[in-house]
């Protein structure tokens, strides 16, 4: 087992966020999920550890990633997500349900910025600090083949240029939907809108657009650094 899918099975264990450990341990279910055990543990990263792309999500949805305990899984997000990566060959199979569902992803990573799910999907910035320092990034440093960071929406995105802050002075650009940012000899940013239901039903993010974004990401792949 490689350094990163070592340091992935340490994060279910984590209770380091006392307002987290206790939402997660108290999601009602959903009825149609009545009869599941839901995972309410911190949801670790998922993919391809020699990847060259990280997809950076915000945190587990409370029915998805919370219900199912692998990320971007069993839930609307994933559905728009996965079919995306599928389409752009980044994934064997359009559909994301379960854990051991037999998705295999190939090239790319995804974790989340904060592990657990928040209540009303809003971490407090103590808690995206916490996770972000703690594991976020311990996986980027990890991720020895990373040339490119796909951020799903502004905290995601927020959260990556501190992390770059940490490593150099670099100046912050507005958040635009296909932005890209280059940040000397580290990997490149790309932003996008999350693919979440407010996102994808409003026609805000349409599946077209993020396709044509993934695959602009992986024809840039040859000059990434
Ligand atoms: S959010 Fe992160 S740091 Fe906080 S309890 Fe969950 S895994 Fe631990």
């Amino acid at each position: 087992m490689d350094k990163l899918s070592q340091f992935e099975e340490t994060i279910p264990s984590c209770r380091l966020c006392p307002r987290l450990v206790t939402f997660r341990e108290k999601v009602v279910p959903k009825p149609k999920f009545e009869d599941e055990t839901y995972w309410r543990k911190p949801v670790p990263g998922f993919g391809d550890t020699k990847g060259w792309l990280l997809i950076l999500g915000l945190a587990p949805a409370p029915h998805g990633g919370n219900r199912t305990g692998r990320l971007f899984t069993g839930d609307l997000s994933a559905k728009f997500l996965i079919n995306a990566l599928y389409e752009t060959g980044f994934a064997n199979q359009r559909t994301s349900e379960y854990r051991n569902d037999g998705l295999i992803l190939t090239g790319c990573f995804m974790t989340a910025v904060v592990k657990c799910v928040p209540p009303n999907n809003k971490p407090l910035p103590k808690e995206v600090l916490v996770c972000s320092s703690t594991y976020l990034h311990k996986e980027i440093s990890l991720l020895k083949n990373l040339k490119a960071v796909l951020c799903l929406g502004h905290l995601a995105y927020d959260a990556y240029f501190s992390y770059m802050r940490t490593i150099g002075e670099f100046k912050k650009v507005p958040f635009k939907f296909g932005l890209k940012v280059s940040f000397d000899a580290y990997p490149k940013l790309y932003a996008s809108y999350h693919p979440s239901p407010q996102n994808t039903n409003t026609g805000k993010l349409k599946s077209e657009d993020f396709i044509h974004l993934l695959e602009r990401i992986k024809s840039d792949r040859k000059t990434l650094i």
